[in-house]
């Protein structure tokens, strides 16, 4: 097993340490595993939204982070596995492009996910900030997220796309076919090169599904986009859970081998 999506409590809104983490996913069997706290919010929408400070990792801690998670690496490296990959998850909403590549090219990834999180400063998926589906017509809604995720994929900075379609998160999902929605995104994703995770946490939100959905990965497939896997786990206990789920999904879309980043290159793995 693998998961290559972790937060830690340093987010302000998950629990537990890196070494907490690294002991849990030993004691579930996973083979690889990768933090992947969320880079610093720029001053400026701190400034603008008080709140996002309970979003992500404060500035101050981000080289702290870093020296934790590679010396784990190393201690798991002499004690017998996991593997600890240093991975990063950024938010791309528009106009946030050059805070992220300064951060991101001032340490040693191996992974970085792209997030589409925030909607002209609004964060869609705070479950306290619901109210903010009744303003909008829900098909514009998902039209000007997939613009938004289609976008961050092209700036090159993230190798892999998060949560791809999180803005079904708490159930709003427009009638209608929805294909031509992730047809778009996943000839979008191909051609910018960036895998896609199968996010496990939907499961455990009200929308009860994987991100992306099984419709939205044989789309993926047929573009030849390939996948990886991960918790997003806010606490110990979720690392690698709905691993079995994903799985299923994957070959369900006809997936045989899914894809681990190391100094962001990807390396097949047989599923
Ligand atoms: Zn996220
Ligand atoms: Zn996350």
């Amino acid at each position: 097993m693998i998961d290559l999506h972790i937060h830690t409590a340093r987010c302000r809104h998950g629990l537990g340490t890196v070494a907490e983490y690294v002991d849990a996913a030993r004691e579930v069997g996973a083979t690889t595993i990768a933090f992947t706290e969320h880079l610093p919010l720029p001053d400026a929408l701190l400034r603008a939204d008080p709140a996002a400070m309970g979003y992500a990792m404060p500035a101050s801690e981000l080289p702290a982070y870093v020296d934790e998670v590679l010396r784990a690496r190393e201690a798991a490296g002499s004690t017998g596995g996991p593997e600890v990959l240093l991975g990063i998850e950024v938010d791309l909403h528009p106009g946030n492009e050059d805070h992220v590549r300064t951060l991101v090219d001032s340490y040693p990834f191996d992974l970085v996910l792209g997030s589409v999180h925030y909607i002209d400063g609004w964060a869609f998926d705070d479950p306290s900030r619901t109210e903010g589906y009744t303003g909008w017509d829900i098909a514009k809604l998902w039209e000007r997220y997939f613009d938004d995720v289609v976008r961050a994929a092209s700036t090159g900075l993230a190798d892999v796309i998060a949560h791809a379609d999180l803005i079904k998160k708490f159930g709003y999902v427009p009638h209608g076919d929805l294909r031509p929605f992730y047809a778009e995104a996943a000839e979008a994703f191909a051609a910018a090169g960036c895998v896609v995770e199968v996010n496990t946490a939907g499961l455990r939100k009200p929308c009860a599904e994987l991100y992306p959905s099984d419709a939205f990965l044989r789309e993926l497939r047929k573009a030849g986009v390939r996948v990886t896997v991960g918790s997003d786990a806010h606490a110990p206990c979720d690392v690698c859970t709905g691993y079995s789920q994903a799985v299923d999904a994957l070959r369900r879309a006809g997936y045989e081998s899914i894809v681990v980043l190391r100094e962001h290159a990807a390396v097949e793995v047989p599923l």
